[in-house]
């Protein structure tokens, strides 16, 4: 029989189904096959790249290789010789899968192996590419039982592999930054999660959303939106904290794991950073756009055990750092979920009381310097709601420009301030705040010009105050609306100076007529080492070489006040003056003919005590008290509620969601004592103070409470400083803290 006819019997495509249809006879056939039609055959199977076959000696190098597979090597070594494991690698051996074991391993263990993945080693720089084969491979023994080599066969799949690992990296990566997208980082955080879980350890979840973005997509078109992704990508990429894992999850939000991290004050500096870092500006075909970022962050096991409790609370964080502002971090906390809702109904709320005349606008008086005359007033606005009282425009302005509310109270705002300022005599101005949102507002110069005309105030009395986060975005449009604004001929301040994105390219890039330095320098100005007047005096400078007007905002104290004369400052706007006061007292105070204003206050800044009063849980020893909390400072506060506390007393604090400080008494009086705190706290990110680390709920898991998120409340040091039963006197009386105050037990 000829090889023809054997190829049929092995189903080649020139079957005949005659042929086959007996097995036995196959069999038969199969058996009569001469040694030299099996190599005519084996011949016949390289050839069609049906497979290879090699061979080794003893030492398991190779004797033979079909020539096919050699030119696979590119020719350019030789090969006959060489130690099969020199040539042929497992995956395990670039890392990318340790259950594999490696070429060598498999080879000295002299036992078969079949439908290896193996790539050829030193051919991944060659044009062609890394080449990928299965090979199966037999040991051969002699009569002795001597191992004589292997024999075995190999196939490239090189093609079929790498379209299985484009689709999966297609499936796994975002296509535009290269980053993991949202499928893979779901799959990282819960892996993340679960291995944290089992060692009992910590991870970072943090979610980060560029703000202002969607104005460069809108302005600059959306191929320099996806240029613009790319390179915060990279700079993220730079930015990201060792060991953390970066994706991309939509839009213009990424997202950040990072195991091991529960340290809330490294947390916050990684955050400003990334913050500093993406508020630099782009360069993008061309043009030049500024945006921002805001992160929420939130940690396992404290804050959520379960990768979508974790998402959910790093998510609400985040939505906490937009409405404070943008441009923030927040860590996640367990009131955000209730402001979350509050902010839904504040919305609401504003929008009633623009049409219901529940807002108004009150005035600030902006006093010359030298001789304390009135040059203007800044408006700004008032919300008396009927149930809550006043709520600041500090917490109701960032919600209106996130609902788009923010077009209508403004041009509201600005009528207000007009119609009232057309009544003050010779020319004071008005200063109107004007919101980043409403800048963007193509309509806005229309907008002014038609307050203008209907109330009849000369545009040279009216100043828009505006802050450096209406540069965000497209430079371009903001230099044309600066333009437009000024043609009106009303004068821009730039306001909050000092803060924020600050920088001083800015200034050449606006025609500002005034600066106002933010209040936070004006402190610095008089406090510690002096470096804040050195900075005022700077920006003075360069304002003035600009024939800027400046102004110092927030000054509250005669030593403020003397050393804005002391640096020249042109107008000072400050509780020392006065407060934004309503029309009818601008009115009173204009008619009277006195338009000088008396500095009233303190002769000194008194350094900024956060004056809360909460109540917080103190142990000592194995007994629990509760106090009130006042005062609180980075290294200390003020307790109140326990009676007689030696100096040098060491005190544990709770202050709630498991936030522990170990505290020492430095002062005491009857129920009130000066605490110092053995660690200083950290910025939350939203004006407020935090602990580095929090009690663990692994630690409350082992002392019999369920693994969950940390709960709200002052007990939790309690708990886990609770002793087996055994109980000692309290050391302390517990006095009333006002109300459900108890004794000590
Ligand atoms: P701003 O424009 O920087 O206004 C100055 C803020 O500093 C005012 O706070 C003012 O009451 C406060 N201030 C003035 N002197 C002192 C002082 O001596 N000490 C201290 N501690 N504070 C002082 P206010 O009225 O709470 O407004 C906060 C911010 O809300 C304003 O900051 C402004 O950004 C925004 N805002 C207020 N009204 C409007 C408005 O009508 N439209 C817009 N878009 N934003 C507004
Ligand atoms: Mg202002
Ligand atoms: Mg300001």
């Amino acid at each position: 029989m000829g090889v023809r006819g054997i190829w049929k019997g092995f189903g080649g495509n020139t079957a005949d189904p005659e042929d086959v249809s007996d097995a036995q006879d196959v069999a038969a056939r199969i058996a009569a096959i001469s040694d030299s039609d099996r190599l005519i055959m084996l011949d016949r199977v390289e050839d069609a790249q049906l497979a290879w076959f090699w061979v080794t000696d003893a030492s398991c190098r190779l004797t033979y290789l079909s020539a096919k597979a050699v030119a696979q090597f590119e020719a350019r070594r030789p090969l006959i010789g060489e130690p099969v494991s020199n040539l042929l690698q497992t995956i395990c051996e670039d890392g990318n899968d340790e259950s594999v074991k490696p070429m060598s391993y498999l080879l000295s263990a002299r036992s078969s192996f079949s439908e290896q993945l193996v790539c050829l080693k030193g051919e991944e720089n060659t044009p062609g590419g890394r080449k990928w084969w299965v090979v199966t491979g037999r040991p051969q023994f002699d009569k002795r039982q001597e191992f004589i080599g292997y024999v075995g066969t190999a196939k490239d799949i090189t093609a079929s592999y790498e379209e299985t690992r484009r689709a999966s990296r297609l499936a796994e990566y975002d296509a535009l930054t290269g980053l993991a997208n949202r499928h893979r980082m779901n799959g990282r955080l819960a892996a993340a999660l679960t291995s944290s879980r089992m060692e009992k350890r910590s991870c970072a979840l943090v979610m980060l959303d560029l703000d202002m973005f969607k104005h460069v997509n809108d302005t600059l078109g959306h191929p320099a939106g996806d240029e613009l992704l790319r390179q915060v990508a990279q700079r993220l990429l730079r930015v990201a904290p060792n060991g953390a894992e970066l994706g991309r999850i939509g839009g213009d939000e990424f997202q950040l794991i990072i195991p091991d991290l529960d340290d809330r004050g490294t947390l916050g500096d990684s955050a400003n950073r990334i913050i500093q870092m993406i508020s630099q500006p782009y360069s993008i075909e061309g043009s030049r756009a500024i945006i921002g970022a805001s992160l929420g962050i939130a940690i396992a096991p404290y804050d959520g055990i379960e990768p979508a409790e974790l998402a959910k609370a790093a998510d609400l964080a985040l939505y906490a750092a937009k409405g404070g502002g943008r441009g923030q971090f927040r860590f996640y906390s367990n009131d955000l979920k209730a402001k979350a809702e509050n902010r839904r109904e504040i919305e609401e709320e504003l929008r009633d009381a623009l049409v219901t005349g529940g807002l108004e606008m009150h005035y600030q008086p902006q006093v010359c310097g030298r001789d304390h005359v009135v040059r203007g007033f800044e408006a700004l606005m008032r919300w008396n709601h009927p149930e809550h009282g006043a709520i600041p425009p500090a917490t109701f302005i960032p919600i209106a420009e996130d609902s788009n509310l923010i077009n209508a109270l403004g041009d509201w705002a600005l009528k207000r301030a007009c119609e009232d300022a057309v009544e003050w005599p010779g020319d004071l101005t008005v200063s109107v705040n004007v919101s980043a949102r409403q800048f963007l507002n193509e309509n806005l110069p229309e907008t002014v010009r038609r307050v203008l005309r209907s109330t009849g105030l000369p545009p040279s009395r009216l100043e828009l105050e505006i802050t450096e986060s209406v540069f965000m975005g497209d430079i371009g449009s903001a230099e044309s609306m600066f333009a437009r604004l000024r043609k009106l001929g009303v004068k821009l301040a730039m306001d909050d100076f000092g803060t924020g994105y600050s920088s001083l390219s800015y200034l050449r890039r606006a025609p500002f007529t005034k600066l106002k330095i933010d209040q936070t320098f004006v402190r610095g100005c008089v406090q510690g080492e002096n470096s804040g007047s050195a900075i005022i005096r700077a920006i003075t400078d360069l304002a003035r070489a600009m024939n800027m007007t400046i102004t110092a905002e927030g000054v509250e104290a005669m030593d403020e006040l003397d050393t804005m004369r002391n640096l020249d400052i042109d107008l000072v706007q400050g509780f020392i003056f006065s407060r934004a006061v309503r029309q009818a007292d601008v009115m009173a105070k204009l008619n009277s003919g006195q338009l000088r204003y008396e500095p009233v206050g303190p002769s000194q800044y008194r350094a900024e005590r956060r004056t809360l009063y909460r109540r917080v849980g103190v142990v000592h020893g194995d007994h629990h008290y509760v106090a009130m909390l006042r005062d609180l400072s980075r290294t200390g506060a003020r307790i109140e509620g326990l009676l007689d506390v030696p100096i040098g007393t060491d005190l544990v604090i709770d202050l709630g969601e498991g936030q522990i400080v170990v505290a020492t008494v430095r002062r005491s009086q009857d129920a009130t004592q000066g605490v110092e705190f053995e660690t200083p706290l950290v910025s939350d990110g939203g004006g407020g103070l935090c602990t580095r680390h929090r009690i663990s709920p692994y630690r409350l898991a082992s002392v019999g409470m369920p693994l969950q998120a940390l709960p709200s409340g002052t007990h939790l040091a309690a708990e886990v400083t609770r002793g087996n039963g055994t109980r000692s006197r309290p050391r302390f009386l517990q006095v009333d803290v006002g109300g459900s105050a108890s004794r000590a037990g």
